[in-house]
């Protein structure tokens, strides 16, 4: 009785309790995820965003920063060029709806939530929503082979950016070489 009760605690306890709505319906969210939710006063504001240099962005796809993090990405991106190592962002800023959207169009092709959630951060939990983060242009984990790569492991925190979500056991998301994060310049 005692036992069955501590494990029906413990797995109560385990379990995350948050949810999150896609589409009008409510799903549990992922352990991985679970406490990860994007604090509110780090949502972007809209009106303060600022566009990024096309020489800088995928083909003529409009991506938008926080300032801070566009001018960050700028300067360093400057300084790869002179090692001849180029880079191009491919997503900067998402809105949580934009989030969703996302979402819901795998689940409309009848994708399994939990594997979407495995590869797409849930609506309200991506980085992409503070306007700080950027996905750089990739060809799946094989970046992490790439000169741009060894590059940003060697110099981006220099320039405030650091891997979200990197290949170790510190992290229980999937790995995303090509997601950097704008933390803001270190103290000299
Ligand atoms: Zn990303």
């Amino acid at each position: 009785m005692l036992i069955n009760l501590i494990s029906a605690l413990w797995i109560t306890c385990a379990a995350c309790s948050e949810t999150v709505v896609i589409d009008s319906v409510a799903y549990p969210v992922p352990e991985q995820w679970c406490g990860k939710m994007i604090d509110s006063t780090q949502i972007a504001d809209k009106t303060k965003l600022v566009r990024l240099p096309e020489q800088y962005c995928y083909q003529d796809w409009g991506i938008y920063l926080e300032r801070n993090t566009r001018d960050a990405l700028v300067a360093m991106a400057e300084t790869a060029a002179k090692d001849s190592i180029q880079i191009i962002v491919y997503s900067g800023y998402r809105s949580r709806e934009y989030q969703e959207h996302l979402i819901k169009k795998r689940l409309d092709t009848g994708k399994d939530i939990t594997n979407i959630l495995l590869m797409v951060a849930p609506p309200g939990y991506s980085e992409h929503e503070t306007g700080r983060a950027v996905d750089l242009v990739h060809t799946g984990t094989q970046f992490a082979e790439s000169p741009i790569y060894l590059w940003l492991k060697k110099h981006a925190a220099a320039w405030g950016f650091v891997e979200t979500y990197p290949n170790d056991s510190t992290n229980t998301i999937y790995w995303e070489p090509w997601h950097w994060y704008y933390r803001g310049k270190p103290d000299k």
